[in-house]
């Protein structure tokens, strides 16, 4: 039997009260890499519409500056 063969499942379809939210930057961190790039939902298995949404919070996280931006911060 191939038991261990098993899908990923997207986190957030999993469970419908985690919310995506760019104020939630601690959850969005489990999403990007060290260097501030969003990881891809192959790596995730975050579906395709998640996948949107937290892209979405992550790039209005670092417009607030809540998150890096991969490369360094410009001055405003
Ligand atoms: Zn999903």
């Amino acid at each position: 039997m191939a038991m261990m063969r098993r899908k990923k499942i997207c986190k957030f379809c999993e469970a419908p009260e985690l919310k995506i939210d760019y104020k939630n930057y601690k959850m969005l961190r489990r999403f990007i890499t060290e260097q501030g790039k969003i990881i891809p939902r192959r790596i995730t298995g975050t579906c395709t519409k998640h996948q949107r949404f937290l892209t979405t919070a992550i790039k209005r996280a670092r417009n607030i500056a809540l998150l890096p931006y991969s490369n360094n911060l410009k001055e405003l």
